[in-house]
């Protein structure tokens, strides 16, 4: 009995064992003529060399070949092309989240002794990772006014070798005069990296923000425009230059840093329509950015288009569109819980991070928490304009004042 079982499960496992290898090693050719407009989904981890000559003649350092899919496969090696594309630079790295991006840039060119300066009004989390890790490794860093270029001046010593730059500020919307930082920090020696995620290669170019003038380093979180979905999270950081696009890219590998196919392929789907999206959210943003801007309940909306904005000259100068953002200020007569119950009665803004997805958002500050110096005080709602009918919209907003009180 129990010798006839083990019988027919040896023969059961012979099969199997032949019919596993089958499925394995089953040919595939991609089909030829078959030009779909999409490209296909290649995904790996392990990629197979034809013999031991070529896994040892494998490199890293171009588009050459494949070694392992944390390093590139065809997928990724076409969104890095086109994201270079985007912003108009030459080579670009993949990263897991736009925030793994800001620290791909400060873990490979910054040593412990270096300083790094960074705008005052810079995405939060990237400040954060600046205060805490940078520190531990004995990286110092400071954070200059980046309306006021003659502030980074004097903040620039020998031991910077990176400054950051932001266009718009994160939340506070203040747009600042980038040629003049890249020319001063230029002049200084140190190396420039924007977080473009803003502009998105849309409103301005990075790398040609004056003729001869333009950053050395762009980062995007292309969670937000390149996917326009909130559902991905992915980061690149774009070079133009061959040796510093190397220096990152060693980094890169040695952190194994790499993205997934799958996401890389929502990434694809969705950068044909990113200018049509990104002009259609600064359309609406700037509608209700107008809308707010003569309601007495706003002290103040930060939106560069507008002209009473921080910044507003800088933006005019260099750019031909403006995101679905937008910053009210409330007036100061209300208190932090008078606008949470303003924001809690919103129903089409809904209350989350990140942005340039289909649905509204908003997310309350207080504005001291974002900016040191100038003193900035009160309670600020961030808009992140959707693309819901903008009548609706403002019509949400209205119904919603009821609630401040
Ligand atoms: C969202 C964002 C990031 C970070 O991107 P994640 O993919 O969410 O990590 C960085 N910079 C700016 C300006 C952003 O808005």
């Amino acid at each position: 009995m129990i010798g006839s079982n083990l019988e027919r499960d040896g023969d059961r496992n012979d099969r199997e064992t032949a019919h596993a290898t089958a499925l394995i090693h089953h040919s595939y050719t991609p089909p030829a003529g078959f030009a779909s407009v999409q490209p296909p989904v290649h995904k790996a981890s392990t990629v197979i060399f034809p013999d031991t000559k070529a896994l040892q003649a494998r490199g890293w350092k171009d588009k050459a070949g494949y070694s392992y899919g944390l390093l590139g496969t065809p997928t990724t090696y076409t969104l890095e092309e086109r994201i270079a594309t985007l912003e108009g630079g030459v080579q670009t790295l993949l990263l897991p989240s736009g925030l793994a991006a800001i620290a791909l840039v400060d873990l490979a060119l910054l040593r412990t002794g270096d300083e790094v300066l960074i705008p005052d009004n810079a995405y939060g989390p990237g400040k954060e990772l600046a205060r805490t890790e940078l520190a531990r490794w004995g990286i110092t860093h400071r954070c200059y006014d980046p309306m006021d270029p003659s502030a980074l001046a004097a903040m620039l010593s020998p031991a910077t070798k990176l400054v950051w730059l932001e266009a718009a500020g994160s939340v506070t919307m203040e747009f600042p005069d980038l040629s003049a930082l890249v020319r001063i920090a230029r002049a200084h020696g140190a190396l420039t990296a924007l977080d473009n995620t803003w502009g998105a290669g849309i409103a301005f170019d990075a790398f040609d923000i004056e003729p001869g003038l333009g950053v050395d380093i762009s980062v995007h979180a292309l969670t937000k425009y390149p996917s326009g979905g909130a559902d991905v999270l992915m980061g690149s950081v774009t070079t133009r230059d061959d040796s510093l696009h190397l220096r990152l890219k060693a980094v890169h590998m040695r952190m194994g840093w790499g993205v997934g196919a799958n996401d890389a392929e929502l990434l694809l789907r969705s950068l044909p329509t990113l200018a049509l999206r990104y002009h259609a959210h600064d359309q609406a943003a700037r509608r209700l950015a107008t809308w707010w801007s003569v309601r007495i309940e706003a002290q103040q909306v930060l939106h560069p288009a507008l002209p009473a904005s921080p910044g507003h000259e800088a933006w005019q100068r260099l750019c031909t569109a403006s995101a679905g953002l937008f910053s009210v200020v409330f007036d100061e007569r209300y208190s932090a819980m008078q606008v949470h119950a303003f924001v809690d009665a919103l129903r089409l803004f809904k209350i989350g991070f990140s942005w340039a997805g289909p649905v509204s958002l908003v997310v309350p500050y207080d504005l001291s928490t974002l900016r040191s110096r100038p003193a900035w005080r009160g309670t600020l709602v961030r808009f992140s304009v959707g693309l819901e009918s903008v009548d609706d919209l403002i019509g949400d907003c209205e119904q919603a004042l009821a609630a401040l009180g």
